[in-house]
């Protein structure tokens, strides 16, 4: 193990201390560290000045440095581009190394291969770790020695392996206990506030959400308490049923292992099995998304089976003018908008609602799917490419173990089957509340005066449907079919 005097510890999508493993690894091999994290004007250039997760971010940051100040350390945060910031800091504090954990989206990898060039030419050494997922790449392959395209098997080889190493055992915990001294001051900047680097604030205080690691670890808490329920409510909007800990796994405030740990304790103990063991098929989900990226980066922009780039999708200003209704939560299709106005209003999406309106934009809209996947990158407080755009090929149908393109969601009967008091519509569509729990769901089949009892003005106060869904399902069939010539 290299003795080195002092080294970087390059902070990204694992914004802790505890439990991380190029942080761990640099206290264990460094007698001196510097933490950082670049605010990276590659990223932040091409988002809106307001935007949830800068904020989330900037508080992560801040959470940590006071946690550093108080062992004589620091978190350095610099504005700029990454690729010059990390090599110039590196240079800067005479770093022997620089640590890092992996980051597996395209654009990252590039980054990082630039990152450890210039370092290279310093003399300095570039170090990277698996931290964000617990079997990365290709660790997991079929016998035949190919990537997995689908969960199950693949599931079932994630949970086969998690034994065979071990289980629990396996799980390193990568406790964050630098030796005294070793976290180091090196000037006396400090974690900039919004406006300094060109935004400002958004809603998420008032949201509520738990905020930085504190925020995760008590949200991680708190649905210990209910995991095993979580088959049971998952499914439905308007219940707590899912963990929310989304966001703070894509920023790392908390750690996988920390998730998969729990999860796994949990499903031993038989009564609350169910729940656990569905949960840790979603972070499974995760995992398996992560490979695909890795090992198809061409689904980045394209369909993962290539025949399905031969649909032709609505294009032209009346597309153009469904999918702006989309986007505002006007379709006349309550569950949709509600869905969306959720997304607009809070930046997260129910998991449910994220499959009925993707599926209504490629399927009832008859609208490129990449045209959803862009929206929701832009809006999730959790938007993480792998995942995302997993959820948006699997809707479409375009994906690997995709659902198949003839099964087409039916926005109405979603929305009677998950939300059948409508209250999830009604929180987010007070227009709509007075309306009974028969005609919430598609008011243009209510009488006009059930209508005019519950004061919903058609086409005034809430919209008509933008589309007929049995029109939009034949279209979708004659559309898709062009996916058989192409395969036949
Ligand atoms: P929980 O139900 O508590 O699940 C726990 C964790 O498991 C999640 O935080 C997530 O990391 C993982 N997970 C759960 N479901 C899935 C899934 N289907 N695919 C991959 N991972 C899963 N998830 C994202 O994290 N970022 C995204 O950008 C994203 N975009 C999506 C787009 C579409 C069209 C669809 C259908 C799904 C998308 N998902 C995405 C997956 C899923 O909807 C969210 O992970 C989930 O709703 C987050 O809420 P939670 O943490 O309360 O979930």
């Amino acid at each position: 193990m290299p003795d080195y005097s002092t080294s970087l510890v390059w902070l990204r999508r694992d914004i802790r201390l505890d439990d991380n493993a190029a942080l761990h690894a640099a206290c264990q091999q460094s007698r001196r560290v510097i933490c950082v994290f670049i605010l990276d004007s590659d990223i932040l250039q091409d988002l809106p000045r307001v935007d949830r997760r800068v904020e989330f971010i900037l508080v992560a940051l801040n959470e940590i440095a006071q946690q550093l100040a108080c062992l004589g350390g620091q978190l350095l945060v610099r504005h700029g581009r990454a690729v010059q910031e990390i090599p110039r800091l590196a240079q800067q504090w005479q770093v022997d190394a620089v640590f890092a954990n992996h980051d597996a989206e395209p654009q990252a990898i590039s980054r990082d291969a630039q990152v450890a060039r210039s370092l290279q030419e310093q003399g300095q050494t570039w170090h990277s770790f698996k931290d964000h997922v617990i079997y990365e790449n290709a660790e997991l392959l079929t016998q035949a020695g190919a990537a997995y395209s689908v969960f199950t098997p693949y599931k079932n080889a994630w949970l086969r392996r998690f034994l065979q190493d071990g289980a629990l055992a396996s799980l390193p915990a990568y406790a964050f206990a630098p030796k005294a001294g070793q976290c180091i001051k090196v000037d006396d900047s400090s974690v900039p506030i919004l406006e300094e680097i060109g935004f400002q604030a958004s809603n998420l205080r008032q949201l509520g959400i738990p905020l930085g690691r504190q925020g995760g670890l008590s949200l991680l808490d708190e649905f210990a308490t209910r995991i095993a329920r979580y088959q049971d409510a998952r499914d439905f909007p308007a219940r707590k049923g899912p963990s929310y800990l989304s966001v703070h796994l894509r920023f790392g405030t908390v750690s996988i292992r920390e998730l998969v740990r729990m999860a796994w304790q949990q499903q031993t103990l038989a009564v609350e099995s169910l729940g656990a063991q569905t949960w840790l098929s979603e972070l499974i989900w995760r995992e398996f998304y992560h490979m695909i990226l890795s090992q198809f980066p061409h689904v980045v922009g394209h369909s993962f089976k290539p025949a399905y780039d031969a649909i032709v999708w609505e294009s032209g200003t009346h597309a153009e003018e469904l999918f702006a209704a989309w986007c505002a939560g006007q379709t006349g299709y309550p569950l949709v908008d509600a869905a969306m106005l959720q997304l607009n209003q809070t930046g997260y999406m129910h998991n449910r609602l994220r499959m009925v309106v993707a599926s209504f934009l490629c399927k009832d809209l008859g609208l490129d799917w990449r045209w959803g996947e862009r929206y929701f990158a832009q809006h999730l407080n959790d938007f993480d490419l792998a995942a995302n755009n997993g959820g948006w090929q699997w809707a479409a149908s375009t994906g690997c173990d995709a659902q198949p393109y003839f099964r087409i969601f039916n926005p109405i009967t979603q929305s009677e089957k998950f939300d059948a008091d409508g209250l999830f519509i009604r929180r987010y569509l007070p227009q709509l509340a007075q309306l009974s729990k028969a005609d919430v769901h598609a008011p243009w089949r209510a009488t006009a005066m059930a209508l005019r009892m519950a004061d919903v003005r058609l086409g005034e106060n809430y919209p008509l449907p933008i589309v007929d869904h049995s029109v939009a399902r034949e279209r979708t069939l004659e559309r898709y079919a062009v996916v058989k010539k192409v395969t036949a």
